[in-house]
């Protein structure tokens, strides 16, 4: 059961029709658990208020499978408004980004040209970007892309995901490019073919490869919800005495928010990923995807309306 809702919530996160109307209708059905506002200006003032809490942000203006040069360019354009507010109110945010609102599925010229403008203005900033991991189709794409960007700069990262059978590879061929990585699942319907189809292989993978990373001496983002995979990875960086800035946790906005806290009152650092803009359906959709008791929640908040 948990499966085939899992599956129907993946399969309506990819309607266009139903993208469209959300975008027109505005934040709905409880979406704004997970979504900071339509605004920068309304996510400007999350952040502080998570900020505040000790907790760390990377803050995300949401869009995907972006199919035309103008919207490409303007996605980029709300990047860089976000990194402007970032320097201007001096928030401990960073920046996250999908390369399909990018461009990725126009040309290499317009995505690479859209990533050095972001990446020029959050360098003059101080902001760090990280470019999100989408569907298996598009990975090597995206990798492709971070190498040659992370030549020409050191504040861009990435993100590979447990659930996909190359990332134990993928790790140790980017190993020398020194990455910073956020490592994590994985939140798309991949094939067998491609991803560990049982959950506890995804765990095990998961774990391995938060390992190697760090014994790598890489920078490690480790971003779940999991308790067993945060309990793994604070044993792991005791046994190996792993420093404290060389890790952290991160979650996403509206999830687990008292753990967030407690993770800072610990001593680690906790980035909360923070969503906002029009553009809400599709993450919305996966949010519900992941866990039905999210689903719960959103049923309960449209039927007291
Ligand atoms: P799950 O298997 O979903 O949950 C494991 C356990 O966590 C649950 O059994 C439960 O014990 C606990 N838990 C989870 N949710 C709750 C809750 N609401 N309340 C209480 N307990 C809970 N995916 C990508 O494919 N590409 C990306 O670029 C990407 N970026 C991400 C960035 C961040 C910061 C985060 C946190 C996730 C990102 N993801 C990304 C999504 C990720 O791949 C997973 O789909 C998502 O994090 C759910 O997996 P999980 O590790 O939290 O574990």
């Amino acid at each position: 059961m948990e499966q085939l809702m899992r599956d129907f919530f993946l399969f309506l996160s990819k309607n266009k029709t139903l993208t469209k109307l959300a975008k027109k209708y505005g934040l709905r059905f409880g979406a704004s658990r997970f979504v900071a506002g339509e605004t920068i200006e309304q996510a400007v003032e999350v952040i502080k208020q998570l900020n505040k809490k000790g907790l760390a942000v990377t803050v995300d203006y949401l869009g995907e499978f972006v199919d035309n040069e103008k919207e490409a360019n303007e996605m980029a354009n709300h990047c860089i408004e976000a990194i402007q507010a970032i320097g201007r109110e001096k928030l401990n945010s960073q920046l996250s980004l999908k390369m399909t609102s990018m461009g990725l599925d126009i040309s290499d010229d317009l995505v690479m040209r859209n990533m050095r403008r972001i990446l020029e203005m959050a360098k003059e900033h101080g902001v760090f970007v990280t470019i999100d991991m989408e569907d298996y189709s598009r990975c090597q794409k995206t990798l492709d892309i971070f190498k040659q960007l992370k030549k020409e700069y050191d504040n861009v990262g990435t993100v590979l995901q447990a659930y996909l059978y190359r990332t134990e590879a993928d790790i140790e061929d980017l190993k020398d490019y020194r990455p910073n990585l956020r490592l994590v699942k994985g939140a798309y319907k991949e094939s067998p073919e491609v991803a560990f189809p049982d959950k506890k292989d995804v765990d095990d993978n998961f774990k391995k490869i938060i390992k190697m990373h760090l014994l790598n001496g890489n920078y490690t983002a480790v971003a779940t919800h999991d308790d067993a995979i945060i309990e793994y990875t604070k044993q792991l960086v005791k046994e190996y005495n792993i420093p404290n800035d060389q890790f952290e946790f991160q979650m996403l906005y509206g999830i687990r928010p008292e753990r967030q806290e407690q993770l800072v009152r610990e001593g680690y650092t906790m980035r909360v990923y923070v969503p906002y803009g029009t553009d809400w359906y599709g993450y919305f959709m996966r949010r519900l995807a992941e866990r039905p008791a999210n689903v719960a929640f959103v049923l309960k908040g449209v039927l007291r309306k």
